[in-house]
């Protein structure tokens, strides 16, 4: 059995790729790599990778992360500048035993020792949007659409399963924030024995819940997936409402070790690409815990 699931509509041409991998036997980490690659290397995607907008001072840093679940290693990437493909340089961090999680300027210099190529991320059309935001000074970051990360999980035939991240995190983010996508148990976690899970939405909120290490408790303890997002979200929204905070814009995924696939979402729609054994298509979940349903790209024109 195979199958990948992945966040948003704008996944959906990779993951058609990262799951034609699984099809052919490549393993779930190349399947991984492949869909995330595809999202970061495209311009028109202004959350994650090339294109991805700035924070205040006008850099864009990106955040990827990339775990193993067979090892439980996992390899990850804070605030890197620079580096064409941070799925990539995560994935070489994963397997080492100390060092597997860089910021900054270590991580770019870890880039450049493996070899892998350096590019200026920034895009025209990013810089001038943060040249027009520039005189609102952002106080406080909130939950406004469009800082997506793409998050995909994969499981090969093998029955090998991997958790891969990437995000350019928050527009006009504080320079140095660093958002849930690389923090394990929150922006993602994959054991293959249980399954795995990610997390997209405000990281702030996400990292509050652990969201997907209780995700793979939950399943571990015997839930399906979409029950394991519903009640792992359920859980942390109430406690957001009970001390007068909003349920906030948080959605999640996840793949049990059998091939089915689960998730979600705070949102009144949260697109998402899924497939298991022989076919890859676009889903949505919703807020009120609905029946994922299929939906055509043309219905979800206008959601990232
Ligand atoms: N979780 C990401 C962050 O907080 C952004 C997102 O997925 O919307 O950096």
């Amino acid at each position: 059995m195979h199958a990948l699931i992945g966040t948003w509509k704008m996944c959906l041409s990779g993951a058609k790729e990262g799951f034609g991998l699984l099809a052919a036997g490549s393993s779930a980490a190349d399947a991984v790599e492949r869909t995330i690659v595809r999202v970061e290397d495209e311009p028109g995607y202004t959350s994650v990778g090339y294109g991805g907008l700035p924070d205040s001072d006008g850099h864009v840093m990106l955040d990827a992360a990339f775990m193993d679940g067979g090892s439980l290693r996992m390899g990850g990437v804070m605030s890197v500048e620079n580096v064409r493909n941070p799925i990539r340089l995560a994935r070489a961090l994963c397997g080492r035993e100390t060092n597997c999680l860089l910021a900054g300027r270590g991580a770019e210099q870890a880039a450049v020792s493996f070899g892998l190529p350096l590019r200026d991320m920034r895009t025209e059309y990013a810089m001038d949007k943060w040249k027009a935001a520039v005189p609102e000074k952002h106080e406080r970051l909130s939950a406004y659409r469009g800082h997506d990360t793409v998050c995909v999980l994969a499981l090969d035939d093998a029955g090998g399963m991997v958790a891969g991240t990437s995000t350019s995190g928050l527009f006009m983010k504080a320079p140095g924030r660093v958002g849930d996508s690389p923090v394990i148990g929150s922006g993602f976690y994959c054991d293959a024995r249980y399954g795995a899970a990610a997390a997209t939405g405000l990281g702030e909120d996400i990292m509050r819940g652990c969201l997907s290490y209780e995700i793979v408790s939950l399943m571990r303890r015997g839930a399906a997936p979409k029950e394991a997002c519903e009640e792992a979200l359920r859980g942390l929204v109430a406690r957001k409402l009970q001390l007068g905070e909003d349920e906030g814009s948080i959605s999640l995924i996840a793949l049990s070790p059998d091939g089915r696939f689960g998730a979600a979402t705070t949102l009144s729609v949260f697109p998402f690409a899924a497939g298991a054994a022989d076919e890859i298509a676009l889903y949505a979940a919703d807020g009120r815990c609905s029946p994922l349903r299929r939906v055509t790209e043309q219905e979800m024109e206008g959601e990232p």
